[in-house]
């Protein structure tokens, strides 16, 4: 992983970690510093404030430029990684858990938030159970559904991978609870999915899941791919899949609001 502060290099190369991006991340909150990490190159480029008006040479730090916006602001999405803790949820034929997966991917998609302005609320930001440790699974949808209602939030995105008990099944599916906003809202982001993604279009459909049926806004359940899936599941651990299924659900979200 290279590191790269107001267009300059820093001369080191260290192993990119979940620990060491989160460090980072604290580090660059408090300094109030902007940072976006780039997984599919494994650079974390970082613009200090003073410095905000220095020229960007590099052309990886143009596209952070170029996607940096207020367009979000005044929105608070709620995003909700499926699973963490003791539920690792589905496990691939590799062995790679939903529960990193959905982390990652909704990670990489709280930044893309937070550069264009909306204020994101995480019902995890770790690998942990939200209600309390080794919670049952019921009360695990309560605490989740919970926080982004307590947060009026705009939007609750959870974020799933799919299985099924065959290694054959494949493709995108957004699920929603059956009201106007949702649906458009699952319409919007399912679309950008399957293209960024190419995987089989399986549709928006409707689907009487705890988190999209209690929550009080607009609220869609993504299943990104199926893990059960070898090829999938690659994709699904890879830093490009994860990458391109952040940015697809970012997509939807501003075409949802039209910004
Ligand atoms: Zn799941």
């Amino acid at each position: 992983m290279r590191i790269v502060i107001d267009g300059q290099k820093i001369p080191a190369n260290v192993r990119a970690t979940k620990d060491l991006l989160l460090t980072l991340k604290t580090i660059a909150k408090t300094l109030d510093w902007k940072l976006w990490y780039d997984p599919g190159n494994e650079v974390v480029y970082i613009s200090s404030s003073s410095n905000a008006q220095s020229t960007p040479d590099d052309l990886s730090l143009q596209i952070i430029t170029e996607v940096e916006s207020n367009r979000l602001q005044g929105k608070i999405i709620c995003l909700d990684p499926g699973h963490g803790g003791s539920d690792p949820g589905a496990i691939g034929p590799n062995g790679t858990m939903e529960k990193e997966n959905t982390l990652t991917i909704a990670l990489l998609l709280s930044e893309l938030l937070e550069i264009n302005g909306a204020t994101v609320v995480m019902a995890r930001d770790a690998d942990q159970n939200v209600a309390y440790p080794n919670s049952t699974p019921d009360d695990e949808l309560v605490a989740r559904v919970n926080i982004a209602n307590e947060a009026d939030a705009d939007l609750l995105i959870s974020i799933h991978n799919d299985a099924f008990t065959g290694i054959t099944a494949a493709g995108t599916t957004t699920f929603h609870y059956g009201d106007e906003e949702s649906a458009a809202l699952a319409g919007y982001v399912q679309k950008c999915l399957v293209e960024e993604l190419g995987t089989k279009d399986r549709g928006c459909r409707f689907a009487s899941f705890y988190v999209i049926r209690y929550a009080k806004m607009p609220a869609i359940l993504v299943e990104v791919a199926f893990i059960s899936n070898p090829e999938e599941e690659l994709l699904l651990a890879s830093t490009d899949g994860r990458t391109k299924a952040a940015k697809s659900i970012f997509n939807g979200i501003v075409k949802y609001f039209k910004v």
